[in-house]
């Protein structure tokens, strides 16, 4: 699409609105086994991923997306050693949660090898290293199957996928929410993307109820991404017991402190008030 004689990338997420994105060169275009993948160039936001036309991250902005789904439960539970990513190819959540030096190991599942050597080779700030971290085993497999088969247990468990149209339908379900919190531990805490819930009301509504239904303690929480348009970036919650997310901010700040990382949107107070909703979100 042009205008002024300029190239434009659509996202074609929503039906009667749209955001569009400059592009100033096509880095790399391919139809992969899952998904159409681009990867482009842009005057503000750096580069830009996107899968099946929707924007996955940015290098401008995706830190706000991946410090909350990473940051918020491993301070909340003070002591998480073992991790499950389920998606995330880009890498950047894996960053995040390896710049915590207690963490033992870091599995991460993604069911599309093109996206992570796509981003590493065109995108590497986003995982900045972390695929080469000692701590870091990288399956390639289809998140659903791999939570029903493995003998693992987990501290933590994030469900970085894309939205529910795709190879990431079956992670939207009361089968794939159950499974996970069986390879749980104990005090163990399940995260999801839930997409921005005043455009996706939906999403957010059935990922709520599914996570009550499943889980001791359920919650959504927010983040703004400004890429992920129109409004709050909802997160899932999930956890076998009330203790983490009811850590005061006294102890996250200790944790935050002790754990000496540098944060561009994470802040310990934006940790305690990102479970606080707006009355449209009280489901
Ligand atoms: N940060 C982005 C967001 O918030 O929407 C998503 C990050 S990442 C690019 C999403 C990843 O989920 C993609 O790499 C995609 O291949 C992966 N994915 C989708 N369905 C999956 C499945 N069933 N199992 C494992 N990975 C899956």
């Amino acid at each position: 699409m042009t205008n002024e004689g300029l190239n434009w990338y659509p996202e074609t997420l929503h039906g009667s609105f749209q955001q569009r994105f400059q592009i100033t060169e096509i880095i790399y275009q391919s139809k992969t086994e899952y998904q159409d993948l681009v990867i482009f160039e842009t005057p503000f936001f750096g580069r830009v991923l996107a899968l099946d036309n929707v924007i996955q991250t940015t290098e401008r902005d995706e830190a706000a997306y991946h410090e909350m789904i990473t940051h918020v439960p491993i301070l909340a539970h003070g002591s998480v050693k073992d991790v499950l990513i389920i998606g995330g190819g880009d890498g950047g959540a894996l960053r995040d949660v390896l710049k915590h030096s207690a963490i033992k190991k870091v599995t991460m599942v993604e069911i599309d090898r093109n996206v992570v050597e796509l981003c590493q080779k065109f995108l590497p700030s986003i995982s900045d290293g972390a695929f080469g971290d000692p701590r870091s085993e990288l399956i390639i497999a289809d998140g659903l199957s791999f939570v029903k088969e493995t003998d693992q247990r987990f501290d933590l468990i994030i469900v970085d996928s894309t939205d529910p149209i795709g190879p990431s339908l079956p992670l939207f379900s009361d089968e794939f929410y159950s499974d996970c919190r069986k390879v749980l531990r104990p005090d163990g805490i399940f995260i999801c993307q839930s997409g921005v819930s005043f455009v996706q009301k939906d999403e957010a509504q059935k990922t709520h109820k599914r996570l009550k239904d499943i889980y001791e303690d359920a919650a959504l929480y927010l983040t703004v991404v400004p890429t992920y348009a129109f409004g709050f970036m909802t997160l899932g919650w999930g956890a076998r017991s009330t203790t983490a997310r009811s850590t005061d901010i006294n102890t996250v700040c200790s944790r935050f402190n002790a754990a000496n990382i540098d944060t561009h949107y994470y802040t310990p107070e934006i940790h305690i008030a990102c479970f606080s909703l707006p009355a449209y979100m009280h489901y």
